[in-house]
């Protein structure tokens, strides 16, 4: 039975051997890896990254491709399959019941494209909550678009709160491009491989809630300076001041802080305000 892509699961097969390629060469493999593949699709690259590694733990939502991957792989040992949605499973409870598939290390998955900042954010967590477990590393398909947003650097059009909230946390390179032809069917955009490495964060915010809300605030509005956008819970002049002491412009934008500028403004906002909670966004 052969089995039509859908797209409410972002189904987009990749057909393209050197986009495969390209991904297990960005994988880095070893024999002692235990990985997890977030929606195997028809297992194309399932297939690739099986030979290298010790586990492969997969989660695919849709039931039909299951039933599929569960022919193909089903009675090879290192393979584990659960059928559910990755962002609403409790993956510890679940792999309670397969102790050898827990504590995976790398996350490798071509995955779809309209969950993308959920995914990320359910491996890496948030500013305020980081994973418990960071993964060694993270490789994956994302849009041009969004890898770019992940990479990005300050003063650059493309870096934004979802930048700041994911360096943070983590560092990020692009791999390699992969063209919209490489799939089937052919996405809109083209894509990236890219690699997310959860890092020890040296001197934390004292207050990372704070620093969470604060980027978000920051950011409100791109185009206004951060006088501007942080109105709400500090006075234009005041900020003038801490900005000074920061050395930072005056005029800054949300868009010209370095993930450290934002940190010890986060630190020294605290300081000032005598930690009183941001109004709500
Ligand atoms: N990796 C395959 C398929 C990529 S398409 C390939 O490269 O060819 C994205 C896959 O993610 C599809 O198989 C889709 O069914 C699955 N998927 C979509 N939403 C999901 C979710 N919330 N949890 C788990 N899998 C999901």
């Amino acid at each position: 039975m052969a089995i039509r892509p859908r797209k409410q699961f972002g189904q987009h097969w990749l057909k393209s051997e050197k986009a495969l390629a390209q991904i297990i060469i960005a994988s880095e493999l070893k024999k002692t890896d235990r990985i997890l593949e977030i929606g195997p699709g028809l297992g194309v690259l399932t297939e690739k990254i099986l030979p290298y590694v010790d586990k492969l733990l997969a989660v695919e939502i849709d039931r039909d491709l299951c039933k599929k991957l569960v022919f193909k792989y089903g009675k090879v040992d290192n393979f584990l399959l659960i059928e559910g949605d990755f962002l609403e499973l409790n993956l510890p409870d679940i792999l309670t019941n397969f102790p050898a598939f827990q504590n995976y290390n790398k996350v490798v998955a071509n995955i779809p494209y309209n969950i993308t900042g959920p995914i990320i954010e359910k491996l890496l967590g948030t500013i305020s909550n980081p994973s418990q477990k960071p993964l060694e590393s993270i490789i994956l398909l994302v849009q041009k678009e969004v890898g770019y947003r992940l990479v990005a650097n300050p003063n650059n059009k493309t870096y934004g709160a979802l930048s700041v909230k994911v360096q943070y946390l983590a560092d990020c390179e692009i791999c390699c491009d992969v063209l919209a032809k490489e799939f089937y069917p052919r996405p809109k955009v083209d894509s990236v491989v890219i690699k997310i490495t959860p890092k020890n964060i040296d001197n934390p915010a004292n207050n990372p809630k704070f620093l969470d809300s604060l980027i978000k605030l920051g950011f409100a509005s791109r185009r206004k300076m951060l006088k501007n956008n942080l109105k709400s819970i500090i006075e234009p002049e005041k900020l003038t001041n801490l900005l000074s002491e920061l050395n930072i412009n005056d005029n800054a934008r949300a868009e010209n802080l370095s993930v450290r500028e934002w940190i010890n403004l986060s630190n020294l906002l605290i300081l000032t305000r005598g930690l009183s909670p941001l109004p709500n966004h």
